[in-house]
């Protein structure tokens, strides 16, 4: 996972804080360290959106003197995620057995999210909204909503040195997770899809991406994980074929190869984004029930 650290003529900024780990709070000390920059030094951090290792060590650098940023929405959603109730996590449980996910797949989750949840500290940003402008250290930047990957994912763009801080919302090698979760946006992927058509053709040269390295070809990377997508929609028909199907079985159609009930749960709810965008579409229906089925319309 990158973390930046932006030099202007004001001092420091960072975007994105890492996951907090004994390890990865060395990894960025030392990091600093070696730019001769003290912890106390990042005046600001800009976090792109909620998971744990964009968010995770937000409070570390907010309690040395930083003033954490992040789009206003996406504040109140981490809230949510990482609230100490697991209201959130009962809810997605509850999601993933309605399509199927089998009791012995999902009930690990509780566990695994209360874990990940200690490595996310306590932390207060200054809500920010789309279309403003965000100071970092003497370079001006300005904030872009790019729903998908999470619901209120935001990006940076500094136009005058056209750079893209693209978070998780474009990436080099690998795409982006997009899931469908009890209180997601109505279609996560129809919103991934549009926000990776808003930032195609932005005046950038360079985009720095939170995992993978920088690359400079934005409408080229914006028009394969498009033409990605188009192809699994297309496989997510094809695996429903003439018969009504559950989501975690057309999950296991689509993903042959899932190493960990991490990745199962990860599957599902990325299949289900699909199958959401589809009927949206008008392309396939839900039918509900235990599990609910999914059909496609033929005309
Ligand atoms: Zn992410
Ligand atoms: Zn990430």
């Amino acid at each position: 996972m990158n973390a930046y650290l932006v030099e202007g003529a004001r001092g420091y900024a960072l975007v994105d804080a890492g996951l907090h780990t004994a390890e990865a709070e060395a990894v960025l000390r030392a990091g600093l360290a070696d730019a001769r920059i003290d912890l106390a030094d990042v005046r600001r951090v800009f976090v792109t959106h909620l998971h744990p290792d964009h968010l995770g060590m937000a409070g570390t650098l907010e309690r040395a003197g930083a003033e954490v940023v992040m789009h206003r929405p996406e504040i109140a959603a981490a809230r949510r995620v990482w609230a100490a109730d697991r209201d959130e996590v009962d809810a997605t449980y509850a999601h993933f057995e309605r399509h199927g996910m089998p009791r012995s797949v999902n009930e690990g989750m509780r566990e695994a999210w209360v874990e990940m949840g200690r490595r996310v500290d306590k932390v207060a940003p200054r809500p920010i909204d789309d279309g403003d402008e965000l100071d970092l250290g003497g370079r001006a930047t300005r904030v872009a909503w790019t729903p998908g990957h999470t619901d209120y994912h935001a990006v940076l763009v500094d136009a005058r040195e056209a750079v893209l801080f693209a978070g998780d919302h474009v990436l080099p090698r690998i795409t982006s997770n997009v899931g469908l979760y009890p209180r997601s946006r109505d279609d996560p992927l129809g919103d991934f899809l549009a926000s990776l058509r808003k930032v195609r053709d932005l005046p950038v040269r360079r985009v720095l991406p939170a995992h993978g390295e920088p690359f400079d070809d934005l409408p080229g990377r914006v028009d394969q994980i498009l033409a990605h997508h188009d192809a699994r929609l297309a496989a997510t028909v094809d695996a429903l074929g003439d018969a009504e199907r559950d989501a975690y079985t057309v999950a296991r159609t689509l993903f042959p190869v899932l190493r960990s009930a991490h990745e199962e749960r990860f599957a599902l709810a990325e299949t289900l984004a699909h199958l959401r965008h589809l009927e949206r579409a008008g392309r396939v229906v839900e039918i509900d029930g235990a599990p609910a089925r999914w059909r496609v319309v033929r005309s």
